[in-house]
Protein backbone atom coordinates (compact mmCIF):
# COMPACT_ATOMS: atom_id res chain seq x y z
CA UNK A 1 0.00 0.00 0.00
CA UNK A 2 1.08 3.37 -1.02
CA UNK A 3 1.55 5.67 2.24
CA UNK A 4 2.48 9.03 0.60
CA UNK A 5 1.25 10.43 -2.58
CA UNK A 6 0.12 13.79 -4.04
CA UNK A 7 -3.33 12.69 -4.83
CA UNK A 8 -5.75 10.25 -3.11
CA UNK A 9 -8.98 9.37 -5.06
CA UNK A 10 -11.45 7.91 -2.86
CA UNK A 11 -13.86 5.55 -4.49
CA UNK A 12 -13.52 3.84 -7.99
CA UNK A 13 -16.41 4.32 -9.95
CA UNK A 14 -17.13 6.48 -13.09
CA UNK A 15 -15.66 9.36 -11.42
CA UNK A 16 -12.51 7.88 -9.78
CA UNK A 17 -11.48 5.77 -12.79
CA UNK A 18 -11.94 9.06 -14.74
CA UNK A 19 -9.95 11.15 -12.45
CA UNK A 20 -7.28 8.51 -12.31
CA UNK A 21 -6.78 8.44 -15.82
CA UNK A 22 -6.59 12.29 -16.43
CA UNK A 23 -3.86 12.29 -14.28
CA UNK A 24 -1.93 9.69 -15.94
CA UNK A 25 -2.66 11.58 -18.76
CA UNK A 26 -1.05 14.85 -17.35
CA UNK A 27 2.13 13.31 -15.97
CA UNK A 28 0.69 13.45 -12.43
CA UNK A 29 1.69 9.56 -11.33
CA UNK A 30 1.84 9.71 -7.37
CA UNK A 31 -1.86 8.84 -7.00
CA UNK A 32 -3.30 6.10 -5.12
CA UNK A 33 -7.04 5.04 -5.39
CA UNK A 34 -8.77 3.86 -2.14
CA UNK A 35 -11.93 1.46 -2.94
CA UNK A 36 -13.48 0.11 -0.06
CA UNK A 37 -15.09 -3.05 -2.21
CA UNK A 38 -12.73 -5.55 -4.00
CA UNK A 39 -13.59 -4.02 -7.62
CA UNK A 40 -14.41 -1.06 -9.52
CA UNK A 41 -17.13 -0.01 -11.16
CA UNK A 42 -19.75 1.91 -8.10
CA UNK A 43 -22.66 1.59 -8.99
CA UNK A 44 -22.57 -0.61 -11.62
CA UNK A 45 -21.27 -3.30 -8.87
CA UNK A 46 -23.56 -2.55 -6.83
CA UNK A 47 -26.81 -2.88 -8.62
CA UNK A 48 -26.56 -6.43 -9.92
CA UNK A 49 -30.29 -6.76 -9.88
CA UNK A 50 -32.52 -8.30 -12.59
CA UNK A 51 -32.88 -6.25 -15.68
CA UNK A 52 -30.72 -3.09 -14.14
CA UNK A 53 -29.82 -1.04 -17.57
CA UNK A 54 -28.47 2.82 -17.99
CA UNK A 55 -31.33 5.30 -18.92
CA UNK A 56 -29.52 7.44 -20.83
CA UNK A 57 -28.35 5.80 -24.31
CA UNK A 58 -24.76 3.64 -23.81
CA UNK A 59 -23.13 5.44 -26.06
CA UNK A 60 -23.18 9.01 -23.85
CA UNK A 61 -22.95 7.63 -20.70
CA UNK A 62 -19.46 6.41 -20.96
CA UNK A 63 -16.46 8.58 -21.32
CA UNK A 64 -16.07 11.07 -24.22
CA UNK A 65 -12.16 9.91 -24.68
CA UNK A 66 -13.01 6.15 -24.28
CA UNK A 67 -15.24 5.57 -26.91
CA UNK A 68 -16.83 1.68 -26.57
CA UNK A 69 -18.43 0.13 -29.99
CA UNK A 70 -19.48 -3.26 -27.89
CA UNK A 71 -22.46 -1.74 -26.51
CA UNK A 72 -25.12 -4.65 -27.15
CA UNK A 73 -28.18 -2.19 -26.79
CA UNK A 74 -29.01 1.36 -27.02
CA UNK A 75 -29.91 1.13 -23.38
CA UNK A 76 -26.73 -1.38 -22.28
CA UNK A 77 -27.62 -3.75 -19.34
CA UNK A 78 -25.66 -3.16 -15.76
CA UNK A 79 -23.41 -5.81 -16.66
CA UNK A 80 -22.14 -4.61 -20.18
CA UNK A 81 -21.48 -0.85 -17.88
CA UNK A 82 -19.80 -3.00 -15.72
CA UNK A 83 -17.20 -4.70 -18.09
CA UNK A 84 -16.36 -1.36 -19.48
CA UNK A 85 -15.86 0.10 -16.20
CA UNK A 86 -13.20 -2.98 -15.75
CA UNK A 87 -11.64 -2.34 -18.65
CA UNK A 88 -11.30 1.55 -18.15
CA UNK A 89 -9.53 0.85 -14.92
CA UNK A 90 -7.17 -0.96 -16.57
CA UNK A 91 -4.67 1.37 -17.37
CA UNK A 92 -4.29 2.41 -13.44
CA UNK A 93 -4.24 -0.72 -11.83
CA UNK A 94 -0.91 -0.18 -10.40
CA UNK A 95 -2.42 2.78 -8.14
CA UNK A 96 -5.57 1.06 -7.19
CA UNK A 97 -5.83 -0.29 -3.58
CA UNK A 98 -9.00 -1.75 -3.39
CA UNK A 99 -10.34 -3.56 -0.14
CA UNK A 100 -9.58 -0.27 1.07
CA UNK A 101 -12.18 1.66 3.22
CA UNK A 102 -11.41 5.17 4.05
CA UNK A 103 -12.33 6.00 7.56
CA UNK A 104 -11.39 9.35 8.07
CA UNK A 105 -9.89 12.15 6.00
CA UNK A 106 -8.08 15.19 7.87
CA UNK A 107 -6.35 18.09 7.00
CA UNK A 108 -3.32 18.61 8.67
CA UNK A 109 -2.66 21.89 9.29
CA UNK A 110 1.47 22.10 10.60
CA UNK A 111 1.86 19.31 7.76
CA UNK A 112 -0.22 21.00 4.81
CA UNK A 113 -1.26 17.55 3.96
CA UNK A 114 -4.31 15.25 3.84
CA UNK A 115 -4.10 12.39 6.38
CA UNK A 116 -6.60 9.59 5.05
CA UNK A 117 -6.91 7.15 7.65
CA UNK A 118 -8.29 3.75 6.16
CA UNK A 119 -8.57 0.25 7.42
CA UNK A 120 -5.58 -0.78 6.15
CA UNK A 121 -3.62 2.16 7.51
CA UNK A 122 -3.16 5.81 6.92
CA UNK A 123 -2.00 7.43 3.35
CA UNK A 124 -0.97 10.92 3.57
CA UNK A 125 -1.87 13.19 0.36
CA UNK A 126 -1.24 16.98 -0.85
CA UNK A 127 -4.61 16.69 -2.51
CA UNK A 128 -7.74 14.75 -1.70
CA UNK A 129 -10.57 13.71 -4.33
CA UNK A 130 -13.70 12.73 -2.80
CA UNK A 131 -15.24 10.28 -5.84
CA UNK A 132 -17.42 8.80 -3.03
CA UNK A 133 -20.61 8.57 -5.32
CA UNK A 134 -24.23 9.97 -4.56
CA UNK A 135 -26.46 7.00 -5.40
CA UNK A 136 -24.06 4.37 -3.45
CA UNK A 137 -25.80 4.08 0.21
CA UNK A 138 -28.96 2.11 0.33
CA UNK A 139 -32.29 3.92 2.21
CA UNK A 140 -33.77 1.55 3.88
CA UNK A 141 -37.48 2.28 5.54
CA UNK A 142 -37.28 2.52 8.89
CA UNK A 143 -40.88 0.85 10.08
CA UNK A 144 -41.45 -1.00 12.84
CA UNK A 145 -41.69 -4.89 12.73
CA UNK A 146 -39.92 -7.35 11.58
CA UNK A 147 -40.07 -9.62 8.47
CA UNK A 148 -39.44 -13.26 8.77
CA UNK A 149 -37.83 -14.08 5.09
CA UNK A 150 -35.72 -12.34 2.85
CA UNK A 151 -35.18 -8.94 2.58
CA UNK A 152 -32.92 -7.62 -0.03
CA UNK A 153 -32.33 -4.43 -1.49
CA UNK A 154 -32.04 -3.62 -5.22
CA UNK A 155 -28.39 -2.33 -4.58
CA UNK A 156 -27.26 -5.50 -2.44
CA UNK A 157 -28.90 -8.10 -4.91
CA UNK A 158 -28.53 -11.39 -3.46
CA UNK A 159 -27.14 -13.73 -6.78
CA UNK A 160 -28.30 -16.85 -5.03
CA UNK A 161 -32.34 -15.04 -4.72
CA UNK A 162 -34.19 -17.39 -6.28
CA UNK A 163 -37.93 -16.20 -6.89
CA UNK A 164 -39.59 -18.96 -8.68
CA UNK A 165 -43.33 -19.09 -7.27
CA UNK A 166 -42.24 -16.90 -4.12
CA UNK A 167 -45.17 -14.21 -2.79
CA UNK A 168 -42.77 -11.04 -3.58
CA UNK A 169 -43.51 -7.39 -1.84
CA UNK A 170 -41.84 -4.71 -4.15
CA UNK A 171 -41.23 -1.60 -2.26
CA UNK A 172 -41.25 1.57 -3.90
CA UNK A 173 -42.13 2.85 -7.78
CA UNK A 174 -38.93 4.36 -8.67
CA UNK A 175 -35.82 3.90 -11.54
CA UNK A 176 -34.82 0.39 -9.95
CA UNK A 177 -38.06 -0.96 -9.06
CA UNK A 178 -39.54 -0.29 -13.13
CA UNK A 179 -36.58 -1.93 -14.25
CA UNK A 180 -37.06 -4.82 -11.68
CA UNK A 181 -40.80 -5.74 -11.67
CA UNK A 182 -40.85 -6.79 -15.29
CA UNK A 183 -38.30 -9.90 -14.10
CA UNK A 184 -39.50 -10.31 -10.73
CA UNK A 185 -43.31 -10.77 -12.05
CA UNK A 186 -42.41 -13.11 -14.58
CA UNK A 187 -40.56 -15.65 -12.06
CA UNK A 188 -43.01 -14.89 -8.66
CA UNK A 189 -46.13 -16.26 -8.38
CA UNK A 190 -47.45 -13.18 -7.44
CA UNK A 191 -45.88 -9.99 -6.64
CA UNK A 192 -47.49 -6.53 -4.79
CA UNK A 193 -45.89 -3.13 -5.47
CA UNK A 194 -46.05 -0.80 -2.60
CA UNK A 195 -46.02 2.60 -4.07
CA UNK A 196 -45.97 5.78 -2.11
CA UNK A 197 -46.07 8.41 -5.14
CA UNK A 198 -46.93 7.71 -9.13
CA UNK A 199 -44.20 7.66 -11.23
CA UNK A 200 -43.94 9.70 -14.87
CA UNK A 201 -43.24 6.84 -17.01
CA UNK A 202 -42.28 7.89 -20.64
CA UNK A 203 -41.66 5.19 -23.75
CA UNK A 204 -37.82 4.02 -23.80
CA UNK A 205 -37.48 2.87 -27.67
CA UNK A 206 -34.80 0.44 -26.22
CA UNK A 207 -33.01 -1.62 -29.06
CA UNK A 208 -30.34 -3.95 -30.19
CA UNK A 209 -26.95 -2.63 -31.68
CA UNK A 210 -26.22 -5.39 -33.94
CA UNK A 211 -22.99 -7.15 -35.24
CA UNK A 212 -22.71 -5.36 -38.32
CA UNK A 213 -23.27 -1.76 -36.75
CA UNK A 214 -21.05 -2.65 -33.76
CA UNK A 215 -18.54 -3.80 -36.13
CA UNK A 216 -18.49 -0.62 -38.32
CA UNK A 217 -18.57 2.19 -35.35
CA UNK A 218 -15.22 -0.01 -34.44
CA UNK A 219 -13.72 0.45 -37.81
CA UNK A 220 -15.09 4.00 -37.86
CA UNK A 221 -14.62 5.70 -34.66
CA UNK A 222 -15.87 9.36 -36.65
CA UNK A 223 -19.14 7.28 -36.53
CA UNK A 224 -19.32 6.51 -33.37
CA UNK A 225 -18.48 10.60 -32.34
CA UNK A 226 -21.19 11.82 -34.58
CA UNK A 227 -23.67 9.60 -33.54
CA UNK A 228 -22.42 10.78 -29.52
CA UNK A 229 -22.68 14.32 -30.44
CA UNK A 230 -26.38 13.47 -31.60
CA UNK A 231 -27.39 11.83 -28.26
CA UNK A 232 -26.07 14.82 -26.84
CA UNK A 233 -28.09 17.38 -28.78
CA UNK A 234 -31.38 14.90 -28.10
CA UNK A 235 -30.64 15.11 -24.65
CA UNK A 236 -29.53 18.41 -24.33
CA UNK A 237 -32.88 19.54 -26.02
CA UNK A 238 -34.98 17.79 -22.69
CA UNK A 239 -33.45 20.49 -20.04
CA UNK A 240 -36.34 22.88 -21.10
CA UNK A 241 -38.91 21.46 -19.84
CA UNK A 242 -36.92 21.09 -16.28
CA UNK A 243 -36.85 25.08 -16.29
CA UNK A 244 -39.27 27.55 -17.25
CA UNK A 245 -40.61 26.42 -20.57
CA UNK A 246 -43.98 25.53 -19.79
CA UNK A 247 -45.03 24.25 -23.64
CA UNK A 248 -42.11 22.39 -23.46
CA UNK A 249 -42.80 20.72 -20.12
CA UNK A 250 -46.74 20.03 -21.44
CA UNK A 251 -45.83 18.38 -24.28
CA UNK A 252 -43.47 15.79 -22.08
CA UNK A 253 -46.03 15.80 -19.86
CA UNK A 254 -48.80 14.95 -22.85
CA UNK A 255 -46.44 11.88 -23.99
CA UNK A 256 -46.14 10.02 -20.80
CA UNK A 257 -49.94 10.40 -20.47
CA UNK A 258 -50.43 9.12 -23.90
CA UNK A 259 -47.71 6.25 -22.62
CA UNK A 260 -49.92 5.61 -19.90
CA UNK A 261 -53.12 5.55 -21.68
CA UNK A 262 -51.54 3.15 -24.49
CA UNK A 263 -50.29 0.71 -21.78
CA UNK A 264 -52.65 0.48 -19.59
CA UNK A 265 -56.61 -0.37 -20.66
CA UNK A 266 -57.54 -0.98 -16.76
CA UNK A 267 -59.38 2.89 -16.01
CA UNK A 268 -58.98 1.67 -12.22
CA UNK A 269 -55.27 0.93 -12.28
CA UNK A 270 -54.57 3.81 -14.65
CA UNK A 271 -56.22 6.30 -12.06
CA UNK A 272 -53.69 4.81 -9.24
CA UNK A 273 -51.02 5.47 -12.33
CA UNK A 274 -51.30 8.96 -11.99
CA UNK A 275 -49.04 11.07 -10.76
CA UNK A 276 -49.94 14.08 -8.28
CA UNK A 277 -46.78 16.03 -9.35
CA UNK A 278 -45.56 18.04 -12.00
CA UNK A 279 -43.33 15.72 -14.78
CA UNK A 280 -40.15 16.03 -13.71
CA UNK A 281 -40.41 17.28 -10.00
CA UNK A 282 -39.12 13.65 -9.45
CA UNK A 283 -36.96 11.69 -11.77
CA UNK A 284 -38.55 10.85 -15.01
CA UNK A 285 -38.69 7.24 -15.80
CA UNK A 286 -38.22 5.33 -19.21
CA UNK A 287 -40.12 2.02 -19.34
CA UNK A 288 -41.69 -0.16 -22.01
CA UNK A 289 -42.50 -3.17 -19.93
CA UNK A 290 -43.43 -1.48 -16.34
CA UNK A 291 -46.55 -0.64 -17.36
CA UNK A 292 -47.69 -4.13 -19.55
CA UNK A 293 -46.07 -5.52 -15.94
CA UNK A 294 -48.29 -4.16 -13.87
CA UNK A 295 -51.29 -5.46 -15.79
CA UNK A 296 -50.41 -8.53 -15.40
CA UNK A 297 -52.45 -11.40 -13.17
CA UNK A 298 -49.73 -11.78 -10.58
CA UNK A 299 -49.03 -8.50 -10.11
CA UNK A 300 -51.29 -6.05 -7.86
CA UNK A 301 -50.81 -2.20 -7.31
CA UNK A 302 -51.36 -1.22 -3.82
CA UNK A 303 -51.23 2.73 -3.62
CA UNK A 304 -49.41 3.03 -0.61
CA UNK A 305 -46.37 3.18 1.17
CA UNK A 306 -44.71 0.71 3.29
CA UNK A 307 -46.16 1.25 6.97
CA UNK A 308 -44.31 -2.05 8.97
CA UNK A 309 -43.69 -5.14 8.45
CA UNK A 310 -44.99 -8.93 10.35
CA UNK A 311 -43.21 -11.80 9.88
CA UNK A 312 -45.10 -13.06 7.28
CA UNK A 313 -46.61 -9.72 5.75
CA UNK A 314 -45.99 -6.47 4.77
CA UNK A 315 -48.33 -3.64 5.90
CA UNK A 316 -49.22 -0.49 3.61
CA UNK A 317 -49.95 2.88 4.41
CA UNK A 318 -53.85 2.31 3.69
CA UNK A 319 -54.07 -0.26 6.68
CA UNK A 320 -54.01 -3.36 4.03
CA UNK A 321 -52.17 -6.47 5.26
CA UNK A 322 -50.07 -7.95 2.15
CA UNK A 323 -48.81 -11.89 2.58
CA UNK A 324 -45.82 -12.33 0.81
CA UNK A 325 -42.24 -14.21 1.65
CA UNK A 326 -39.94 -12.37 -0.15
CA UNK A 327 -39.59 -8.43 0.48
CA UNK A 328 -37.69 -6.25 -2.49
CA UNK A 329 -36.35 -2.94 -1.53
CA UNK A 330 -36.17 -0.62 -4.39
CA UNK A 331 -36.14 2.49 -2.29
CA UNK A 332 -33.21 4.45 -3.43
CA UNK A 333 -30.34 5.62 -1.71
CA UNK A 334 -29.41 8.32 0.89
CA UNK A 335 -28.47 11.11 -1.99
CA UNK A 336 -28.97 14.34 -0.04
CA UNK A 337 -26.86 13.57 2.97
CA UNK A 338 -23.57 11.69 1.76
CA UNK A 339 -22.54 9.43 4.40
CA UNK A 340 -18.59 10.35 3.70
CA UNK A 341 -19.23 14.01 5.11
CA UNK A 342 -18.92 13.11 7.91
CA UNK A 343 -15.57 11.39 7.21
CA UNK A 344 -13.66 14.68 6.21
CA UNK A 345 -12.25 17.13 8.25
CA UNK A 346 -10.92 20.42 7.22
CA UNK A 347 -9.23 23.22 8.64
CA UNK A 348 -10.13 23.86 12.17
CA UNK A 349 -11.06 20.28 12.30
CA UNK A 350 -14.18 21.51 10.81
CA UNK A 351 -16.18 18.56 9.01
CA UNK A 352 -17.86 18.61 5.84
CA UNK A 353 -20.84 17.00 7.46
CA UNK A 354 -21.26 20.39 9.34
CA UNK A 355 -20.10 22.96 6.72
CA UNK A 356 -23.27 20.84 4.79
CA UNK A 357 -25.56 21.10 8.05
CA UNK A 358 -27.76 22.87 5.66
CA UNK A 359 -27.46 21.16 2.55
CA UNK A 360 -24.24 20.43 0.29
CA UNK A 361 -22.63 23.00 -1.52
CA UNK A 362 -19.58 23.38 -3.39
CA UNK A 363 -18.32 26.31 -5.32
CA UNK A 364 -18.55 24.69 -9.36
CA UNK A 365 -19.63 21.89 -7.81
CA UNK A 366 -16.45 20.97 -7.12
CA UNK A 367 -14.62 22.81 -4.28
CA UNK A 368 -15.38 24.07 -0.55
CA UNK A 369 -13.84 26.74 1.47
CA UNK A 370 -11.76 25.61 4.10
CA UNK A 371 -10.67 22.44 2.67
CA UNK A 372 -7.75 23.09 0.64
CA UNK A 373 -6.59 21.10 -2.62
CA UNK A 374 -9.66 18.63 -2.34
CA UNK A 375 -12.37 17.94 -4.46
CA UNK A 376 -16.07 16.56 -4.64
CA UNK A 377 -16.59 14.82 -8.10
CA UNK A 378 -20.32 14.18 -8.61
CA UNK A 379 -21.38 16.02 -5.64
CA UNK A 380 -23.76 18.86 -4.68
CA UNK A 381 -25.79 20.37 -7.46
CA UNK A 382 -23.63 18.49 -10.25
CA UNK A 383 -26.29 15.66 -11.40
CA UNK A 384 -28.71 15.94 -14.15
CA UNK A 385 -32.25 15.39 -14.81
CA UNK A 386 -31.57 15.28 -18.23
CA UNK A 387 -28.44 14.09 -19.58
CA UNK A 388 -25.75 11.85 -18.98
CA UNK A 389 -23.55 11.87 -15.59
CA UNK A 390 -20.27 11.17 -17.53
CA UNK A 391 -20.23 14.85 -19.12
CA UNK A 392 -20.74 16.36 -15.53
CA UNK A 393 -18.24 14.01 -14.55
CA UNK A 394 -15.66 14.59 -17.16
CA UNK A 395 -15.84 17.91 -16.72
CA UNK A 396 -15.34 18.41 -13.30
CA UNK A 397 -12.05 15.80 -14.14
CA UNK A 398 -10.61 18.78 -16.05
CA UNK A 399 -10.73 21.21 -13.73
CA UNK A 400 -9.65 18.91 -11.00
CA UNK A 401 -6.83 18.07 -13.06
CA UNK A 402 -5.94 21.94 -13.83
CA UNK A 403 -6.01 22.90 -10.51
CA UNK A 404 -3.66 20.41 -9.36
CA UNK A 405 -1.85 21.30 -12.65
CA UNK A 406 -1.66 24.87 -11.54
CA UNK A 407 -0.97 24.12 -8.05
CA UNK A 408 2.09 22.29 -8.61
CA UNK A 409 3.25 19.02 -6.29
CA UNK A 410 3.78 21.11 -3.23
CA UNK A 411 1.19 23.96 -3.46
CA UNK A 412 -1.68 24.93 -1.71
CA UNK A 413 -5.21 25.70 -3.49
CA UNK A 414 -8.48 26.97 -1.60
CA UNK A 415 -11.86 27.96 -3.39
CA UNK A 416 -12.24 31.70 -2.27
CA UNK A 417 -15.59 31.80 0.20
CA UNK A 418 -17.38 34.94 -1.21
CA UNK A 419 -17.04 32.78 -4.90
CA UNK A 420 -18.65 29.97 -3.03
CA UNK A 421 -21.34 31.63 -1.31
CA UNK A 422 -22.19 33.49 -4.74
CA UNK A 423 -22.30 30.18 -6.38
CA UNK A 424 -24.77 28.50 -3.43
CA UNK A 425 -27.28 31.43 -4.12
CA UNK A 426 -26.80 31.33 -8.10
CA UNK A 427 -28.08 27.24 -7.18
CA UNK A 428 -30.96 28.42 -4.88
CA UNK A 429 -31.77 30.80 -7.02
CA UNK A 430 -31.97 29.31 -10.10
CA UNK A 431 -33.61 26.16 -8.16
CA UNK A 432 -36.71 28.18 -7.99
CA UNK A 433 -37.37 28.50 -11.68
CA UNK A 434 -37.09 24.67 -11.97
CA UNK A 435 -39.75 22.17 -11.73
CA UNK A 436 -37.36 20.19 -9.23
CA UNK A 437 -39.29 23.00 -6.18
CA UNK A 438 -42.52 22.62 -7.26
CA UNK A 439 -43.79 20.81 -4.53
CA UNK A 440 -43.07 17.38 -4.35
CA UNK A 441 -40.71 15.61 -2.44
CA UNK A 442 -37.78 14.38 -4.15
CA UNK A 443 -34.16 13.19 -2.86
CA UNK A 444 -32.94 16.28 -4.79
CA UNK A 445 -34.08 18.16 -1.94
CA UNK A 446 -32.33 18.66 1.21
CA UNK A 447 -34.50 17.03 4.16
CA UNK A 448 -33.53 19.44 6.71
CA UNK A 449 -33.68 22.82 4.68
CA UNK A 450 -35.56 21.89 1.72
CA UNK A 451 -32.41 23.27 -0.65
CA UNK A 452 -32.15 21.67 -4.39
CA UNK A 453 -28.67 20.35 -3.35
CA UNK A 454 -28.06 17.45 -6.19
CA UNK A 455 -29.30 18.98 -9.65
CA UNK A 456 -27.43 21.53 -11.77
CA UNK A 457 -30.14 23.90 -13.05
CA UNK A 458 -28.41 24.39 -16.41
CA UNK A 459 -27.49 22.50 -19.19
CA UNK A 460 -24.85 20.46 -19.61
CA UNK A 461 -23.72 22.59 -21.96
CA UNK A 462 -23.11 25.45 -19.58
CA UNK A 463 -21.88 23.40 -16.81
CA UNK A 464 -19.09 22.12 -19.31
CA UNK A 465 -18.24 25.77 -20.53
CA UNK A 466 -17.94 27.35 -17.29
CA UNK A 467 -17.03 24.51 -15.01
CA UNK A 468 -14.88 22.10 -17.44
CA UNK A 469 -11.60 23.94 -17.00
CA UNK A 470 -9.52 25.56 -13.76
CA UNK A 471 -10.66 28.66 -13.07
CA UNK A 472 -8.05 30.40 -11.26
CA UNK A 473 -10.14 33.72 -10.28
CA UNK A 474 -12.17 31.89 -8.04
CA UNK A 475 -9.42 30.19 -6.21
CA UNK A 476 -6.45 31.43 -3.48
CA UNK A 477 -3.07 29.97 -4.57
CA UNK A 478 -0.52 29.33 -2.04
CA UNK A 479 3.06 29.44 -3.67
CA UNK A 480 4.52 26.50 -4.69
CA UNK A 481 7.22 24.67 -3.14
C1 LIG B 1 -29.33 1.71 -10.88
C2 LIG B 1 -28.72 3.01 -11.30
C3 LIG B 1 -28.78 3.40 -12.62
C4 LIG B 1 -28.22 4.61 -13.03
N1 LIG B 1 -28.32 4.96 -14.33
C5 LIG B 1 -27.79 6.13 -14.74
C6 LIG B 1 -27.91 6.54 -16.12
O1 LIG B 1 -28.47 5.85 -16.95
N2 LIG B 1 -27.40 7.74 -16.45
C7 LIG B 1 -26.77 8.55 -15.55
O2 LIG B 1 -26.31 9.63 -15.93
N3 LIG B 1 -26.61 8.18 -14.25
C8 LIG B 1 -27.12 7.00 -13.83
N4 LIG B 1 -27.00 6.63 -12.52
C9 LIG B 1 -26.24 7.48 -11.57
C10 LIG B 1 -24.85 6.89 -11.31
O3 LIG B 1 -24.70 6.75 -9.93
C11 LIG B 1 -23.77 7.76 -11.92
O4 LIG B 1 -24.04 7.88 -13.29
C12 LIG B 1 -22.33 7.22 -11.80
O5 LIG B 1 -22.24 5.84 -11.94
C13 LIG B 1 -21.72 7.67 -10.50
O6 LIG B 1 -20.35 7.39 -10.52
P1 LIG B 1 -19.45 7.80 -9.28
O7 LIG B 1 -18.08 7.35 -9.58
O8 LIG B 1 -19.67 9.23 -8.98
O9 LIG B 1 -20.07 7.04 -8.04
P2 LIG B 1 -20.19 5.48 -7.74
O10 LIG B 1 -20.35 4.70 -8.98
O11 LIG B 1 -21.23 5.35 -6.68
O12 LIG B 1 -18.76 5.10 -7.12
C14 LIG B 1 -18.38 5.54 -5.84
C15 LIG B 1 -17.35 4.56 -5.31
O13 LIG B 1 -16.83 5.07 -4.09
C16 LIG B 1 -16.63 3.99 -3.21
N5 LIG B 1 -16.60 4.52 -1.84
C17 LIG B 1 -17.56 5.26 -1.22
N6 LIG B 1 -17.18 5.56 0.04
C18 LIG B 1 -15.96 5.01 0.21
C19 LIG B 1 -15.05 4.98 1.31
N7 LIG B 1 -15.33 5.54 2.49
N8 LIG B 1 -13.86 4.33 1.14
C20 LIG B 1 -13.52 3.75 -0.05
N9 LIG B 1 -14.38 3.75 -1.12
C21 LIG B 1 -15.57 4.37 -0.99
C22 LIG B 1 -17.82 3.09 -3.48
O14 LIG B 1 -17.57 1.77 -3.05
C23 LIG B 1 -17.94 3.20 -4.99
O15 LIG B 1 -17.20 2.20 -5.65
C24 LIG B 1 -27.57 5.44 -12.08
C25 LIG B 1 -27.54 5.07 -10.74
C26 LIG B 1 -28.11 3.87 -10.35
C27 LIG B 1 -28.06 3.50 -8.90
Amino acid sequence: MRTDVRVAIIGAGFAGIGAALRLREAGIDSVAVLERSDRVGGTWRDNRYPGVACDIPAHLYCFSFLPNSGFTRRFAAGDEIQEYLERAADPIRDVLQLGTEVVDVSWDEWGARWSVATDRGTVTAAAVVLACGRLTEPRLPEVPGKFGGPVVHSARWDEALDLTGRRVALVGSGASAVQLLPHVADQASSVVVLQRSAPWVLPRGDRAHDEVQRRRWAERPELLARLRAELFEEAEAGHAARVGDTVARAELCARAQRHRRDQVEDERLRRLLTPDHEIGCKRVLFSDDYYPALSRPNVRLAAAALAGYERDAVLDGNGSRHEVDTVLLATGFEAARQPYARLVRGRGGVSLERRWADGMQAYGSIAVHGFPNLFVLDGPNASLGHNSAVIMIEAQINHVVGALGEVGPGGLIEVDVEAERRYAEEMARRSVQTVWTSGCSSWYLDPGSGRQVMLWPGTATEYVERFGHFDAAAYALVAHT
